[in-house]
């Protein structure tokens, strides 16, 4: 059985949180002479510390009660603060599959948790067999599943065989969960109370700027996230842009059907390509490509002006590219062919 309160650590769960000034009283035509704000200007006012309307859209667009969505400053916030709740300095361990994001190395890094890596098998799937002998590790307290998989592309497949087994916290990444026809484990987590959905405005919604990311859990789970956060986490401007992204709903869905169909016309491409082995399937909005040789490939694409990410220190010889417009996909295949 999961037992929240055996989760998380104890100053965590002591904590008193900093109330801000603005939580007390939510009017808007008050006399607001409790935060030192500036009275002119037009961003002199700190923003909604709680999220409150953004919230309330997302919780609507994803059919779940407001309790259960927390919005941080890019969901890697999400990760980072996890860590801080879920895994002591020095003695907790968290666990992931390799190869995938980087930020899971940095963020375990900082915060001083050993990071177990099992490598995904030559169908990038989680081995469950491996997996299995270090469930039973007390000290393991959280387990980070991209998926789709960043940099492979693939949804992994049966993470409800670990949310059956595992008592500790599992965090499944969807960072790009928009661009795969397979549903999001949000459904799920009526089912499992230690289960945390991160995703994020930084993709399919064409947000990376404003750095919002998003987390679904339990409520006990919101609530602790809620607890350990800054304050004013998100920014006004940055609410603002997410509050008209979701509102424009219509945008979201037709500019991510071209970047699908864009992803089609790539992939055909690259396959037609000499020096291009493999083009591995993709549920996201990137394409991983095995070639003859990924560093020589990627410093000439560089060389012509055509940045793409060489992944070949985590997949021999593989390339990470992301589908961009038609004009960018035509430039990045005229380079490839100058090879
Ligand atoms: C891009 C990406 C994110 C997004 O992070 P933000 O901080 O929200 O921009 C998260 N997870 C993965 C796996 C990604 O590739």
């Amino acid at each position: 059985m999961f037992e929240l309160e055996n989760n998380v650590r104890k100053n965590i769960l002591q904590l008193k949180a900093y109330s801000s000034a603005r939580d007390e009283f939510s009017g808007k035509d008050g006399v607001f002479l409790d935060a030192n704000e500036n009275p002119y200007g037009s961003l002199n006012r700190y923003p909604d510390p709680q999220q409150k309307k953004l919230k309330n859209k997302l919780s609507e667009l994803k059919s779940i009660p407001v309790e259960n969505v927390f919005v941080g400053n890019g969901s890697d916030e999400v990760i980072d603060i996890s860590f801080r709740i879920f895994c002591e300095p020095g003695k907790d361990k968290a666990l992931t599959f390799s190869p995938t994001y980087g930020m899971y190395d940095v963020s375990s890094d900082i915060n001083n948790i050993e990071l177990i890596k099992i490598p995904l098998d030559d169908t990038f799937q989680i081995d469950f067999k491996t997996l299995e002998t270090h469930l039973k590790d007390n000290d393991l307290k959280l387990i980070l599943i991209c998926s789709p998989n960043n940099p492979t592309g693939n949804i992994l497949k049966n993470i409800d065989w670990i949310l059956e087994r595992f008592k500790g916290i599992v965090i499944v990444d969807e960072a790009y969960i928009d661009f795969s026809k397979s549903d999001s484990y949000i459904s799920k987590i009526e089912k499992y109370p230690n289960l945390i959905v991160s995703q994020t405005f930084s993709k399919a919604w064409g947000l990376a700027a404003a750095r919002v990311g998003t987390a679904y859990s339990d409520s006990k789970i919101i609530s602790l996230f809620n607890k350990v956060k800054a304050p004013y986490n998100v920014s006004e401007l940055n609410q603002i842009a997410a509050i008209n992204a979701l509102e424009n709903f219509k945008e979201f869905s037709e500019k991510r059907e071209i970047i699908l169909q864009q992803k089609l016309w790539l992939e055909n491409e690259l396959s037609l390509i000499p020096l291009v082995k493999k083009v591995y399937p993709s549920d996201s909005n990137f394409l991983l490509i095995e070639t003859l040789d990924a560093n020589k490939i990627y410093k000439n694409l560089v060389a012509q002006k055509v940045i793409t990410r060489n992944r070949n220190s985590l997949v021999k010889n593989c390339i990470r590219i992301t589908v961009g417009s038609s004009e960018e996909n035509i430039k990045l295949i005229n380079a490839l062919k100058k090879n």
